[in-house]
This record gives structure tokens, sequence and C-alpha cells, in this order.
């Protein structure tokens, strides 16, 4: 199994409980927008510890980056990455499966699940191939968007917001359900991509293929 140790260059947040590390990367390790690797904190007792965090950088940047949400009602991994920050070091593994691209569609995620789509969307945008393209971002209040300011920078009207409790007026509160899917479940949409917790995932391709969407078209992780 590979294995590199890598020194965080900076954190910040980028919600109220969701983190960005900006990390070295190591020579020649590659990747594509919607892949993940096993990662592990580089301190006494926590290197074995491994848990799966997408790239939420490009295989052409500089650098390496993970968009983490960190969960604090317990003293799991993510709660110790409270206290990682510029100087310490993280551990990387091999580079495997999760999102896998097949083409332009209608991108559906639930809270902290967006982030293979960060990456995919960011390449996307970087070639200019972002027009057909949707997301649906469904999280529990205004607070929880992830990347808010970039996603209506690139995406524009391609970006819905779903809330289960809006405080912002520009955004709707609802739930995805069938009616709400298949409202954006349009003809020009090739592909569906769904990412979220289990639940989340299990409903939206259950909904999809009530709307006649075949397996064929939907991509969840690998
Ligand atoms: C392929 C893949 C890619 C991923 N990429 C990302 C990513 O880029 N960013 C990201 O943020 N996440 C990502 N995840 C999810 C991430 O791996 C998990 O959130 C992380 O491993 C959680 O680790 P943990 O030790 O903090 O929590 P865990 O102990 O693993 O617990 C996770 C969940 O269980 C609950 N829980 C467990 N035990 C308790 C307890 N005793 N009391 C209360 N609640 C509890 C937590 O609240 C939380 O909801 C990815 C997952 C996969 C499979």
């Amino acid at each position: 199994m590979e294995k590199h140790i890598v020194k965080v260059l900076s954190t910040h947040m980028v919600t109220h409980n969701v983190k960005q590390f900006d990390l070295e990367k190591p020579d020649g390790y590659k990747f594509i927008p919607g892949q993940a690797t096993d990662v592990s904190i580089n301190k006494p007792g926590l290197e074995d510890d491994l848990h799966p965090f997408t790239f939420t950088s490009l295989n052409d940047w500089k650098d390496l980056q993970f968009t983490i949400k960190i969960y604090t009602d317990h003293d799991g991994m993510t709660n110790k990455l409270q206290n990682v920050n510029a100087g310490d070091e993280l551990i990387i593994h091999d580079v495997w499966g999760a999102i896998n691209y097949k083409g332009p569609g209608l991108f559906i995620a639930g809270g902290a699940g967006v982030t293979p789509f960060i990456a995919i969307l960011r390449q996307l945008h970087e070639e200019g191939k972002l027009k057909d393209c949707k997301l649906l971002f469904a999280n529990k209040s205004s607070k929880d968007i992830i990347l808010r300011e970039e996603f209506e920078n690139i995406l524009g009207q391609g970006f819905i917001n779903i809330l289960d409790s809006s405080d912002d007026r520009n955004i709707m509160e609802d739930h995805i359900d069938k009616q709400l899917l298949g409202i954006y479940a349009t003809r020009e949409m090739e592909y569906y991509y769904v990412c979220g917790p289990d639940k989340f995932t299990e409903d939206m391709v259950r909904y999809l293929k009530e709307l006649g969407i075949a397996e064929s078209r939907i991509v969840t992780e690998q």
C-alpha cells in the first residue's frame, strides 16, 4: 500500500463545522476528480486510524486539499482533526474509486456528500464544460452550505439549494422527494450523480428509478 506523510500547509473553516486542509502534494501523486484516499493523523497512536476523504483540489494544483466535516459529538478522527493545523502532518495512501464522472448531468448532494462534486465541478469549470450541469444541494440550514459563494459563481442558476429549515428568503425550504426531483430531472440531464448519507443516497436513487431513470444513468459512490 502506498503511504505518504504530508505536511499541512494551512487550514481554515469553510462553514461552522467543515474544515479545509491544504497539504503538500507528494511528487508523482495523481488522482482524478471524485477520487478519495484513506487518511490518518501522524501523531502517536493515531497513525493507523484510517478514514476516507475525497480530494477537493484538482490534480494539476500544486497542493492537495481536503474539505472535512468535523463531528464534535464523539471523540472520533474528525474531532481530532480540529487540533490539526499548519505544520502538523497527515498520512495519505492509495487513491481509489469513489464517484466517477461520466458526462454532464444533475449532481444531487446531501451535506458533506458534496465533496466529490467539488472537485468534479471545479474541473468542469476549468474546462468550460459546466453549462449542462446542475447541483441540487440539500442541507439543514444556510450555515451548513459548503462553498456557497464558489458554487453560486461557477453554476449561477444551476446551483439549487434546498434547506430543511430556511432562514434565508432566497432559498427554498423543502425536502427532496420524487416530485421535487422530477422538476430537475429534465430531458437534458444525461447522468444523475448522488452522494450523501446512506439513507439520503438510497432515497434519491429510489426516486430517480421511480421517475424512470435507467440505472446506467445513476452514479453513486463505488
Ligand atoms: C469514499 C468516501 C469519501 C469521503 N469523503 C469525505 C470528505 O471529503 N469529507 C468529509 O467530511 N467526509 C468524507 N467522508 C466521510 C468521512 O470518512 C467520515 O465522516 C469520517 O470517517 C468520520 O470519522 P469520525 O471518526 O469522526 O466519525 P465516526 O466515528 O466514523 O462516525 C461518523 C458518524 O457517526 C456518528 N457517531 C459515531 N459514533 C458516535 C457516538 N459515539 N456518538 C455520537 N455519534 C456518533 C457521528 O456523528 C457521525 O455521524 C467520506 C466517506 C467515504 C466513504
